[in-house]
């Protein structure tokens, strides 16, 4: 700890913050031009429904390349933007070129393709998202029902009464409503009760451990069952092997995403999975 290192340690306890919230603002102002320089992109993963052999639609999952690469993982660069609030405009962007991306598979015949957008707390938090939402819908001609917007549980638990009234909104939009990571908040039943959601997308660290631990299968059972006498969609991410495949399927979950299937997708593989499947 900074006391070890004798009188010096303030010093250099300080010095590591300051790298440390360069880098950060390096980071900030890199994604920044990116955005501008079309080095952000999306990346789809096509989600299977195995009950009807059908693929439902996709996650959208935003890749930062350099250079033709990879450049950052979003667990390396989302964060940065959620406290610099950049992820504001990030997700203007993600639900904007998502919406395009939709009427451009409509044009090519992939059609009826539910894309679902992941969306920063912090657009809530800040009551930006009907406004979000709303203006970008003007600029595009999109089927009703293509979009799905995914949260995580924690959003909601400051108000919940305006959560209520957001996402009602947002449901008479046409947009539905896909709870993600489910199972890894702090937050209550309750609140599944009361909003007006549409799916929720059990976290993947619950499938990884399916196989081994008797745990995580009961957790990924009990909310397979939840969600159907509650009468959502359920869907399972991280799915990578044909035994945690094979469990859902017996406990009734019909919706799968995961390398299993396939990893996240440039616009122009997916179109070619969707093909071949076709
Ligand atoms: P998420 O929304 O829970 O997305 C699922 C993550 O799991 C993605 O990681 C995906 O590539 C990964 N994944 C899917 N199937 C498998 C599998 O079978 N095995 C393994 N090991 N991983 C799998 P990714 O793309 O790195 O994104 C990480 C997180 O970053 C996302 O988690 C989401 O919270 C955030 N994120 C990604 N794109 C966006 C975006 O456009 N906007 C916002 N606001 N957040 C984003
Ligand atoms: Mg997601
Ligand atoms: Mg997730
Ligand atoms: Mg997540």
């Amino acid at each position: 700890g900074a006391k070890d290192r004798g009188k010096n340690g303030y010093y250099f306890f300080s010095e590591d913050m300051k790298h440390a919230s360069n880098s950060k603002m390096e980071i900030d102002t890199n994604l920044r031009k990116s955005l501008i320089n079309g080095e952000l992109c999306l990346y789809y993963q096509p989600k299977i429904d195995i009950a009807q052999n059908k693929i439902i639609g996709t996650e959208t999952l935003l890749r930062w390349f350099k250079n033709g690469k990879i450049y950052k993982a979003p667990s390396e660069f989302i964060p940065i933007a959620e406290s610099t609030g950049f992820i504001l405009e990030i997700d203007r962007w993600v639900l904007l070129s998502a919406c395009r991306q939709i009427e451009e598979w409509e044009k090519n015949n992939i059609k009826g393709q539910k894309i679902s957008v992941n969306i920063s707390g912090l657009h809530f938090k800040q009551g930006l998202i009907i406004k979000t939402v709303t203006e970008v819908l003007k600029k595009v001609k999109i089927p009703k029902d293509s979009i799905e917007i995914e949260i995580t549980e924690g959003v909601f638990m400051e108000n919940m009464e305006e959560a209520v009234g957001i996402l009602n909104q947002l449901r008479s939009m046409g947009i539905g409503i896909s709870i993600d990571d489910f199972g890894t908040g702090y937050s209550s039943l309750s609140y599944i009760k009361n909003l007006p959601i549409n799916r929720i997308k059990i976290d993947k660290s619950f499938i990884f451990n399916m196989i081994d631990s008797k745990k995580d299968t009961a957790i990924a059972k009990t909310v397979i069952t939840m969600a159907k006498l509650l009468d959502l969609y359920v869907i399972a991410e991280g799915v990578e092997t044909s035994e945690q495949l094979k469990i859902l399927s017996e406990n009734g979950c019909n919706e799968i995403q995961g390398f299993y299937f396939s990893k996240p997708l440039s616009p122009e593989e997916y179109e070619k999975f969707f093909k071949k499947w076709a």
